[in-house]
């Protein structure tokens, strides 16, 4: 047993969230997951072809297409990252060979489950320990109605096999609780059900899978009811045309509500994001906000297959205190975790009504969510279904470790709230965050946040010094990513090309030729500190020089003592050259290599001169480089390339950022 838990604690992947001095920049964030579910079943529907642009391709997400797959309908992502799905049509599902593993996933559950209720064959459901113990009697319900036959565990938990039927009835139901995966799933099934099947819903629910059902032109009709109530129907097994549709799944609100509310929270930020879905039954967080007194603005606003779409500028701002009232829970959901911390930012006690459903989320958020601000030194407690949060004008203490118990919005809530406390907030586990922002910490860090391993936080008991090597030829972007990571990981940087610069140049200076032997040994051995702050050490003929210089073995003795000491003193440094990962730190923690081709470095730094206004022609750009760079290359002595256990990076077709993402995911995920 024992064991077994340590085990479980070796596979838990923490991080920690310290605070910054600003979020600034322009993004986007992944696809919305509810419609990205809904993308591919609904594309499986029709006849013929759905192409799905920008689809989450989260965990929860991928189950849904396996599963898909596996009941015979034929999905493939291209090689530019749409997907194809080859609608099978109404009724044209087939058996799947084998269990149907919904891994995390309760809203590919409980749709699957709809959409094979009107088949006369067996589905068994199953998915991840924390999916087994979630409720899936409210669509075994509804769906038991219409025909299909359930064995579950108790209460019914997954596993569960699903018998469907070929004599499915049209029912007309009325929700009992507030929910649009038993809405969806109804609907679905009434899509391969004889006559009109019927949902009424007496509170509001997410409305994507009506939305998405209209856009593929399926017979979907609203209508208020005298009781204020909305009776939404589907005419099933349709006559159906063959085909082409395309649809840009817009970007998860909630996935933005943590962008939003970081930008909110730290000093100094804005943030544009961009293509984000704000249908309004999904936008309560930031009514919420704006309520509190948050800088947000909605440009751009746009429709896109059936979907409200805007950018959305965002600002740090003063927050006060809220009362969230029970009928606005629906359309914020998932965002309870994230209000919860803007609310520990907010001016006096803000309270969320209404919560019961929180506690049969991914855990039991409403405790975890109490439990991580307590710990993080803020005042917040339940009563019944409320949530009482108490926040001040100074930023919490933080400092504490939140257990996610695998749940991915306690996860990314807290690391945000870490970018705005006085001590770091370190997070158990971030696995789960795959399922619906796969990208959530490297696109953080490039606008500013600092989320690291706890191994590389700079609040780390580790007292080894940290070492990170940068080698490529010039202009190949290392200097950026060099300074940028320096930057991230709180570590010193040493641009050590500016060492062999600061001894061409002294031999310039003195109107010496860097040819020179025993000139440039005597510079070397001269050089000073203060001599790699020099402008001139960026010329284009001090550069040519350096690489005159630095083929001389005395020169490189004498200059890596210095190198050394640099790297190992402190908490670590970064360090960028030629041959720092093979040579000077043969045995750093991590080490890159960053090219591109001769032509994209060319062009790169001819830009970079016309910038500083310096006219050179391409053509002179490009000799320089491959002479430097084949000098470098071809020296007896530390010629320059990748240390065998180096990651190579190709920055032709990246910019900064991406090459920075790309360095971090290694960093991160090593
Ligand atoms: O990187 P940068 O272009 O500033 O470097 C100038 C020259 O210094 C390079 O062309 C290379 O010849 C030399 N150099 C080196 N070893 C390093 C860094 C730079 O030989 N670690």
């Amino acid at each position: 047993m024992n064991d077994k838990i340590e085990e479980q604690k070796e596979q838990l992947k923490p991080l920690v969230s310290e605070a910054i001095k600003s979020l600034r920049g322009e993004c986007t964030v992944a696809g919305d997951k509810s419609i990205s579910h809904r993308a591919l079943m609904l594309g499986s529907q029709v006849l013929g072809t759905t192409k799905i642009h920008g689809l989450l391709e989260g965990e929860d997400v991928l189950r849904t297409a396996d599963a898909l797959t596996s009941l015979g309908v034929p999905i493939k992502r291209e090689a530019d990252g749409t997907w194809l799905v080859t609608g099978v049509g109404v009724g044209g599902l087939s058996e799947s060979e084998n269990v149907l593993d919904m891994g995390n996933s309760g809203t590919s559950t409980r749709l699957l489950m709809g959409l094979v209720t009107p088949y006369n064959f067996t589905s068994f459901f199953t998915g991840d320990e924390s999916l087994r113990k979630r409720p899936m009697a409210r669509v075994i319900e509804p769906l038991s109605q219409i025909g299909a036959k359930f064995t579950s565990r108790d209460k019914g938990r997954l596993p569960v096999a699903l018998t469907g039927t070929n004599n499915p009835l049209p029912i007309t139901y009325r929700l009992p609780v507030a929910s649009a995966q038993v809405k969806s799933a109804i609907l679905l099934a009434g899509l391969n059900t004889q006559g009109i099947t019927t949902v009424i819903e007496k509170e509001p629910t997410r409305d994507h899978t009506e939305n998405m059902l209209g856009y593929f032109g399926f017979n979907i009709k609203k209508q208020h009811l005298e009781d204020s109530s909305l009776s939404i129907s589907v005419t099933g097994q349709p006559e159906q045309k063959l085909g082409q549709y395309k649809i840009f799944v817009p970007a998860d609100p909630s996935s933005a509500a943590f962008l939003i509310v970081a930008t909110i929270i730290c000093p100094d930020s804005e943030l544009l994001i961009k293509n984000v879905c704000i249908n309004p039954l999904r936008t309560g967080l930031f009514t919420s906000l704006i309520e509190m007194g948050a800088n947000i603005e909605f440009i751009n606003k746009r429709e896109i297959a059936g979907e409200l779409v805007a950018d959305i500028a965002v600002k740090h701002s003063k927050l006060m205190a809220i009362k969230v009232p029970a009928n606005r829970a629906p359309s914020m959901i998932d965002e309870y975790p994230i209000l919860a911390v803007a609310a520990a930012f907010a001016e006096g006690e803000s309270v969320m009504h209404g919560l019961s459903e929180l506690r049969v989320k991914e855990s039991d958020r409403l405790s975890a969510i109490i439990a991580a601000l307590t710990a993080c030194g803020v005042t917040a407690r339940a009563e019944g279904d409320d949530l009482y949060v108490k926040g001040g004008t100074t930023p919490p203490q933080g400092g504490a470790i939140v257990t996610t118990n695998f749940d991915h919005r306690i996860a990314m809530a807290f690391l945000v709230m870490g970018m705005a406390c006085k001590k770091p907030v370190t997070v158990d586990d971030v696995t789960a965050i795959a399922t619906s922002f796969p990208n959530f910490t490297e696109l953080f860090n490039s606008l500013g946040a600092k989320i690291r391993s706890p191994r590389l936080a700079s609040s780390s008991s580790n007292t080894r010094p940290l070492v990170v090597t940068i080698d490529g030829p010039a202009a190949s972007g290392k200097g950026t990513l060099a300074r940028r990571l320096a930057e991230h990981l709180n570590l010193e940087y040493l641009d050590t090309g500016s060492l062999y610069r600061a001894v061409g140049m002294k031999i310039i200076y003195a109107g010496k030729d860097p040819n020179d032997h025993a000139a440039a040994i005597e510079a070397a051995k001269s050089i000073d500190i203060e001599d790699l702050a020099n402008p001139r050490l960026r010329q284009e003929r001090i550069g040519q020089a350096a690489s005159i210089v630095s083929a001389f073995p005395e020169v490189r003795s004498a200059l890596l003592e210095f190198q050394r000491k640099f790297a190992t003193s402190g908490r670590g440094a970064v360090l960028d050259g030629r041959d720092i990962g093979t040579v000077v730190c043969p045995d750093a923690d991590f080490k890159f290599y960053i090219t591109a081709t001769l032509f994209a470095r060319a062009k790169r730094r001819h830009k970079e001169l016309q910038g500083q206004g310096i006219e050179v022609v391409f053509e002179s750009v490009l000799a320089d480089l491959r002479e430097r760079d084949e000098r470098d290359e071809q020296r007896a002595i530390a010629p320059m390339r990748p240390a065998d256990d180096a990651y190579i990076i190709d920055s032709s077709k990246l910019d900064a950022s991406e090459v920075f993402q790309t360095a971090q995911n290694v960093i991160m995920h090593d």
